[in-house]
């Protein structure tokens, strides 16, 4: 294993707090221990992906068994965790309270002592190497800490295929101002690049995966749980979604950041460290027609925005709460006057925010036939 980046992987069948505790001390031990990332007296900003409002068995949202065994690692190497995210939709603190709530992070902060975000200004971060993103506006309590452990939740994903531990710094960004980022980046390519440039500005120390149970088909929101029973971390947050895409049977290139990183040559060789690979790999999770190889994903994304995949809205469970038109960054959704909300598909740039955030699982991602013919 030497020179390669250590990616440790651990079995954990469910989200009992002791399974939970056991594989993430096991993860940071076989990574060199929590002292090479965490000093006495450090202020770590544990990013755990916060999506939307929803219970931890919906596997939207980091469970917060896995948050607390992080918490909880951080403390006692003498480090002062704090739990952030910005979800889609507004970030006020209103907003957060009812998340926090909701996907467990406010019991988990009143079990182990940590501290919940609230610090709701903006920083902004210059940063040159930036192969697209120049200058990044981000939560304000990054400049409060001294690192950060980004803690993905290992689901599918419209636009880049899979979210694990690049995708989740995403929520650095603060809450609406995603919805220009979207604009801003409007080609798959580009919007990956500056994915990959929030996490090479932003450098996180650590980075793990909780894919105990993830989400397959339409995530990540709208898809269904999945249990694939493993947790897995390391220093090197694309090598950690490189194995992360392996337990579902993705090859790393098929992720739209992996695909990112790898042309700018910042994905390291890795070797996987504690149990093996091979055995928890899930050839049968259902990923998307449309990137189930790589050649697709290439060729889906080189498409004229005609012939990509295109929201459907179902308007069977949608109640009108106006969140996708809000999310819409090219403006192109308009609502009926009985509150059913339409897509001009002709102004849609097919960024999925709609399907992403829609809080009722009412926008469906509708292919082109000729990709359900390429079995
Ligand atoms: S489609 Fe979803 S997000 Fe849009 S109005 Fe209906 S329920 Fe709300
Ligand atoms: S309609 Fe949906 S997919 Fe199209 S641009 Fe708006 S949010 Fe993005």
């Amino acid at each position: 294993m030497e020179n390669k980046a250590i990616v440790a992987l651990k079995a954990c069948p469910s989200y009992e707090a002791e399974d939970v505790q056991a594989a993430i001390d096991s993860i940071f031990a076989l990574c060199g221990g929590i002292e090479r990332i965490v000093k006495p007296g450090q202020r770590i900003l544990v990013k755990v992906n916060l999506l939307m409002k929803r219970k931890p068995e919906q596997a939207t949202t980091t469970h917060p068994a896995v948050a607390a065994a992080i918490v909880r690692a951080v403390q006692r190497a003498g480090g002062i965790p704090i739990l952030a995210d910005s979800p889609g939709g507004p970030y006020t603190r209103g907003m957060l309270a009812g998340v926090y709530e909701t996907c467990g992070m406010r019991a988990v902060a009143e079990e182990t002592g940590c501290s919940l975000n609230d610090d709701f200004s903006t920083t902004t971060r210059f940063y040159e190497e930036g192969c697209v993103a120049k200058h990044l506006d981000l939560l304000g309590v990054l400049e409060q800490v001294d690192a950060v452990i980004t803690v993905g939740k290992l689901k599918t994903h419209g636009l880049s295929t899979m979210t694990g531990c690049v995708k989740n710094l995403y929520g650095l960004v603060p809450g609406t101002l995603k919805v220009e980022y979207h604009a801003r980046y409007q080609d798959v390519g580009l919007f990956s690049d500056m994915l990959v440039d929030i996490c090479e500005c932003v450098k996180p120390s650590f980075s793990i995966l909780d894919a105990v149970v993830g989400m397959e088909g339409e995530g990540p929101s709208g898809g269904r749980p999945r249990q694939i029973g493993a947790l897995l971390g390391g220093m090197n947050p694309h090598a950690v979604d490189a194995v992360g895409a392996q337990l579902i049977g993705l090859r790393p290139e098929q992720v739209t950041t992996l695909e990112a990183a790898m042309k700018r040559g910042i994905v390291p060789p890795y070797a996987v460290a504690g149990d093996a690979l091979e055995p928890m790999i899930l050839s049968d999770f259902d990923i998307p027609m449309k990137y189930r190889r790589a050649s697709w994903v290439r060729l889906v994304n080189k498409l004229p925005q005609a012939l990509r995949p295109r929201p459907v809205f179902t308007h069977r469970k949608c109640d009108g709460c106006g969140t996708c038109v809000r999310a819409c960054p090219a403006k192109a959704i308009g609502m009926d006057d009985n509150r059913r909300p339409h897509v001009d598909v002709k102004k849609c740039i097919r960024c999925y925010c709609c399907q992403e955030l829609c809080p009722k699982t009412d926008v469906e991602v509708k292919r082109n036939p000729i990709f359900a013919l390429l079995k």
